[in-house]
């Protein structure tokens, strides 16, 4: 279908754009995760090789305005948020799109207010079997806007194709997610599932798996995220692991291989491909792009990062989590949140509060640039970061100017 409708101002960026283009032509194969360095005297930028929109949001939001554009005499809703990005979310709802839920489940507009020939657009996180039906009971087709992500898709062909083959579907994910509720619902047409959030949750399912934690605590433990109907001793005995596609990479392995060992222990090598399947990770390649991305910049060091993107995404806080164990790391929602060159309002994604830090820019010493890593999620539009370049630059008098920079960056590719 040919696309029709104008792309927002908000997504065009000068600076950034250009650098990623610039490393398109010199590295099409993307296997250069070496950062792009943008030097401006006092202050060099190190850019993440791979960052931002991925091929699903870009699809959801031309999906999204395409809607718009084609029904200017209709009501357009979107089941959830498109994406974890407020100003993406924000441009929607100005152009009249309204949201049925929020990113949590709790619905804002009763499925019986909606109408046969209202539009309905699926989000990039897909959404449940429960809700399609609910909709196709009203006569509301949700296939000409869905969204949803192949990526996400592939999860559950995935995990359907596990259950068939009656093992239990353990989801590496956030329950509340959409993304995960989705997965949840599709998995779940097939198979017994349990959702695990990290680690510590898959080396209790292993004590389970071995025989080693009472049944009865699985109920306790891992309340409100399992099947209906699960019974932990016949649904524990044959498993395949499957993730939300926006998992931080090592963990998913890490407990894939963890619960792999519990299945070793507990039937024997010789017996563990019966109660074990493979199923390697399901995480989408942009993710693991910018993971990788992500532990270059880190092992080129830098004074501190700044890592841009929604609050509730999930990628961009496995960004931050990389980035935090070796650096002062900021997780800013947009530009807006430095406030100055004393001040900087991040959010800590262990507590979810925002918090202010002081003296959060350090001193410039004689002769030696301030690094700084920039990178951002998925769903992070490119311009919120050449707002934060000319913001910081605009507090050191002494840079070169924007122009000046790409031209010297230019030279370099
Ligand atoms: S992060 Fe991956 S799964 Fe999510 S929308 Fe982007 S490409 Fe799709």
């Amino acid at each position: 279908m040919p696309r029709t409708f104008d792309v927002p101002d908000f997504f065009r960026s000068p600076i950034i754009s250009l650098i990623k283009h610039a490393r398109r032509i010199q590295d099409p194969r993307k296997r250069d995760l070496s950062p792009s360095i943008l030097n401006f005297g006092p202050v060099d930028f190190k850019i993440a090789r791979h960052f931002g929109f991925c091929f699903g949001v870009e699809n959801a939001i031309e999906i999204a305005y395409q809607a718009l554009d084609d029904n200017p005499d209709k009501r357009v809703f979107l089941l959830s948020e498109m994406i974890h990005n407020p100003h993406v979310n924000n441009d929607l709802k100005e152009r009249g799109i309204k949201f049925i839920s929020k990113t949590s489940g709790e619905q804002l507009i009763p499925f019986e207010e909606l109408h046969t020939d209202d539009v309905v657009i699926v989000p990039a996180f897909g959404t449940t079997i429960e809700i399609e039906n609910e909709l196709s009971e009203r006569n509301i087709s949700l296939h000409k806007y869905d969204t949803t992500c192949p990526f996400v898709e592939k999860v559950w062909t995935k995990s359907q194709e596990i259950g068939q083959q009656q093992y239990t579907v353990i989801i590496h994910g956030k329950r509340d997610h959409e993304e995960t509720r989705a997965t949840f619902s599709h998995a779940n047409a097939k198979a017994h599932v349990v959702v695990i959030l990290d680690i510590d949750e898959a080396k209790d399912l292993a004590r389970m798996i071995r025989g080693e934690m009472p049944e009865d605590l699985f109920y306790e433990r891992f309340k409100n995220c399992y099947s209906d109907g699960f019974n932990p001793k016949l649904h524990l005995s044959r498993i395949g692991v499957v993730n939300q596609t926006t998992m931080l990479a090592n963990e998913t392995e890490a407990i894939a291989n963890l619960l792999h060992q519990a299945i070793i222990s507990r039937y024997g090598e010789k017996n563990s491909r019966n109660h074990f399947i493979d199923t390697k990770d399901t995480l989408c390649y942009a993710t693991k792009e910018n993971q990788d991305a992500t532990l270059a910049l880190i092992e080129d060091g830098a004074d501190f990062a700044i890592i841009v993107g929604g609050y509730n995404s999930s990628n961009t806080s496995h960004l931050v989590e990389l980035c935090e164990a070796h650096m002062p790391t900021y997780f800013i929602r947009d530009v807006n949140e430095l406030i100055s060159p004393k001040q900087i309002r991040h959010l800590d994604i262990h507590t979810k509060k925002l918090m202010d830090t002081i003296n959060w820019l350090p001193e410039k010493e004689e002769g030696k640039a301030i690094k700084i890593i920039l990178t951002a999620g998925a769903s992070c539009p490119d311009v919120l970061l050449d707002e934060v370049i000319r913001k910081i630059i605009s507090w050191f008098p002494d840079s070169i100017s924007i122009n000046q920079a790409i031209s010297s960056y230019k030279d370099t590719y």
